[in-house]
């Protein structure tokens, strides 16, 4: 595909310190010494004319390479939209892996469990993150039929996973990332749920526990419920739901591990069931795929996406620019796919024919400081469904336009969409809202549809360097208010939140809330109202004080699955020395 040259007029983008860093560091090209050799205008460039090339391939495209070239590059240099981050490092370098997430399965034989292992560590050198499934495992102590021995159970070749995982650094640039996934009904589930209770192990896995409505009930009513032997399907013990849930919100509150996923609720948004069960997502749950499906991500940042009103009133969300990233943005996800190359043809084949993409949100306190909406609030709230159902049904309608230019995705006629005569899309799900670590570093905005950690802090940025860092929109309210002050800056590092400085305009500490001062219940609030009108799902973190109970985990486990999320992580304040995936670490 030929890619068009860089303009002699292509404007230099502005970029901020800490992206300075972390492009140089993981995103920019190198030569053999480790020099990067080039510049942050050349690597923008690079990918916008990489995935703009792919419109050639299609004679009905309504758009010229050489201009859409030219449109990508502008969004992601005026960091309206980035792509995942896969996509940022490889695109138009050869390497060709673009995409952030895969599922591969696990099937029930030592020939299959090291292929997985084989596929993974393969993804995983070329820049995705790993989803696993661990529930057709047999049971530790079940008959092998070949040897006349026992099994050894998911947990012990989870402990392979992680281990071969620990060798390989992704790409050379940032560690693979793993979800492990194990229904509630397998019979090793209790050993599962306590597999993270030391510190350290497991330490490249994300775990959580695949809970079905069944079970639900079965708590509800505090009776019994079935564990299933994975090959045979027969009933082998009965344990008490609660003290399983109980168990599992102990192990949380202890480390934050496992979290939860809804398995019957993820597969009622299944698009395409005919092409097989979903039984796992990504590393940090947004995105869950069918067995060797792969996604690509993108995120807009609605920090960027903000009318002043009037007479600096009524200040609104800036729809129409919205509408014009979002069109942009879905034909930019559907290129990547077109521009990737996968690591597996089995993969390849899966993705060619739902051609799933996640088009997502970043920078949503932002908006919301420049709205003056608090985060724990209603009005919040309501915003977040109006702002996603908007995303949704337009990143629907691009798809729908994509389709009619490049026709339906191949599986259409037998997904969801085709029998009910909706669509045609061109792609099978359209929106995930990704946690944006590290997009949200480049560009320079808060992360997915989070709350600020903090106001005001140090940031570790990968290895050693350390960066201070404030809220823009924050130092400018408070230069607005006549409250900055340097000393000011540093007592509010050192806490991060202004919450109980009262000498400061009570608006201020309404509106410029951080993660800590919510609580926790708007934060599922949050992510509910969000997944309303997500395909896929959401990332996202219930944060809760040191002093949180089981109580309050129980109650957030139970309120998540009331509100219809798809599952929820928790984390408890200084409840874990190190984390898979810390927001801001650039891992
Ligand atoms: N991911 C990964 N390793 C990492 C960070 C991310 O494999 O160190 C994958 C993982 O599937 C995760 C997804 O990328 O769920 C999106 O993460 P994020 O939005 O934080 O990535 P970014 O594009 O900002 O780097």
């Amino acid at each position: 595909m030929s890619k068009t040259k860089m303009p002699a007029s292509l404007p230099d983008p502005i970029i901020n310190e800490n992206a300075k860093i972390v492009l140089a560091r993981r995103y920019q090209k190198k030569d053999a010494e480790g020099i990067v050799y080039e510049t942050v205008k050349e690597l923008f460039w690079r990918v916008a004319s990489a995935i703009a090339a792919e419109e050639a391939k299609y004679d009905g495209s309504s758009c010229k390479p050489a201009t859409l070239a030219r449109d990508f590059y502008d969004l992601m240099t005026s960091y309206s939209f980035l792509p995942n981050s896969p996509t940022l490092m490889n695109a138009g370098t050869g390497l060709g892996q673009l995409a952030a997430c895969f599922v591969l399965p696990v099937a029930d034989s030592i020939e299959d469990i090291f292929d997985a292992v084989k596929h993974a560590a393969m993804i995983h050198k070329s820049g995705g993150g790993t989803g696993f499934s661990f529930s057709r495992l047999r049971a530790k102590d079940s008959v092998v039929g070949s040897t006349g021995g026992v099994a050894s159970g998911p947990l012990s070749f989870l402990r392979i996973f992680n281990c071969a995982t620990e060798q390989i650094k992704q790409g050379g640039t940032r560690r693979g990332a793993n979800m492990g996934i194990l229904r509630v009904d397998h019979p090793d589930i209790m050993e599962f749920i306590k597999a993270k209770e030391r510190d350290g192990e497991l330490n490249n896995f994300n775990l959580s526990i695949g809970l079905t409505e069944a079970f639900m009930r079965a708590v509800e009513k505090n009776e019994e419920f079935d564990l299933m032997a994975p090959n045979s399907g027969q009933v082998v013990e009965k344990l008490n739901a609660r003290e399983v849930f109980n168990l599992l919100v102990q192990k949380a509150w202890e480390s934050g591990d496992p979290g939860i996923v809804f398995l019957d609720r993820i597969n009622r948004d299944n698009p395409t069931p005919a092409l097989g069960e979903i039984e796992s997502t990504n590393p940090c749950g947004e995105q869950p795929l069918l067995p060797y499906e792969a996604c690509n991500l993108g995120s807009i940042n609605l920090g960027k996406c903000y009318a002043k009103g009037k007479n600096g009133h009524d200040s609104e969300v800036n729809w129409d620019e919205l509408r014009r990233i979002i069109h942009l943005s879905v034909r930019f996800l559907d290129n990547v796919i077109d521009a990737s190359v996968y690591p597996l043809s089995e993969i390849t084949e899966m993705v060619g024919k739902n051609r799933k993409i996640g088009l997502g949100v970043m920078g949503w306190a932002d908006l919301l400081f420049q709205l003056d909406i608090a985060y724990n609030s209603q009005t919040a709230v309501d915003l977040a469904e109006r702002v996603m159902k908007f995303m949704r049904d337009e990143a629907r309608s691009a798809s729908k336009q994509l389709a009619a230019e490049r026709g339906p995705f191949p599986a259409y006629a037998e997904s969801v969409f085709g029998k009910a005569n909706l669509g045609p899309y061109r792609n099978a799900t359209t929106t995930t809202i990704a946690p944006t670590g590290t997009l949200s570093i480049i560009g320079g905005c808060s992360s997915g549809v989070e709350p600020l950690f903090a106001l005001s802090f140090v940031r570790n940025v990968m290895d050693n360097d350390k960066l201070v860092e404030s809220n823009p929109f924050f130092e400018t309210a408070l230069k607005q208010a006549d409250a900055y002050s340097p000393k000011l800056m540093e007592e509010i590092a050192k806490v991060g939140t202004i919450r109980k400085m009262e000498h400061l305009p009570h608006d201020l500490r309404r509106v410029y809330v951080t993660a800590m001062d919510i609580e926790p219940i708007w934060h599922l609030k949050m992510q509910a109202a969000f997944q309303k009108y997500t395909d896929n799902a959401v990332s996202k973190t219930v944060n809760l004080p040191g002093s949180a109970t089981r109580e309050d985990i129980w109650d957030i486990y139970w309120k998540a699955y009331e509100y219809g999320c798809k599952g929820v992580t928790v984390y408890r304040d200084g409840s874990k020395t190190s984390q898979v995936l810390c927001t801001g670490d650039g891992d």
